[in-house]
């Protein structure tokens, strides 16, 4: 799988299987976002490989009290991935080519989303990060 920033220089890979994706209402990724939610997918950090461009990086502190360190285009600022632990990173799987097939496993911090948006069954919703 392959994706991308919005301005085309950061380009990367992932191989093997992503261990998730999730949504998130928290007030940081509704921020990030510039939108209700923010989308992770959950990837062994040796899956991600940067093809081309040139990721900055700077930490927030999260609603969970966690620090998170976010990867961003060095010339477009589009958000490329998440790190909070330190063997997996969530890509933001907004930037991928294909978004086809995502189809997310979890809601977390759902006592923060927008009241509007509706939690579909059968998918783990958590009211904070669980
Ligand atoms: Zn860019
Ligand atoms: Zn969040």
């Amino acid at each position: 799988m392959e994706g991308g920033c919005q301005c085309g220089s950061v380009r990367y890979r992932l191989t093997g299987d992503p261990l998730g994706l999730a949504v998130c209402h928290c007030t940081e990724c509704q921020r990030q976002s510039g939108s209700a939610f923010g989308m992770s997918l959950a990837v062994r950090k040796g899956a991600f490989r940067l093809l081309a461009g040139e990721l900055r990086a700077f930490t927030v502190t999260c609603d969970s009290g966690r620090t998170k360190t976010c990867a961003f285009c060095a010339s477009c600022g589009t958000r490329i991935h998440h790190q909070v632990a330190d063997e997996v990173l969530s890509v933001k799987a907004g930037t991928l080519d294909d978004t086809s097939w995502l189809s997310p496993t979890a809601h977390y911090w759902t006592k923060r989303k927008q009241p509007w948006v509706p939690l579909p069954d059968g998918v783990r919703c958590v009211e904070d990060d669980g």
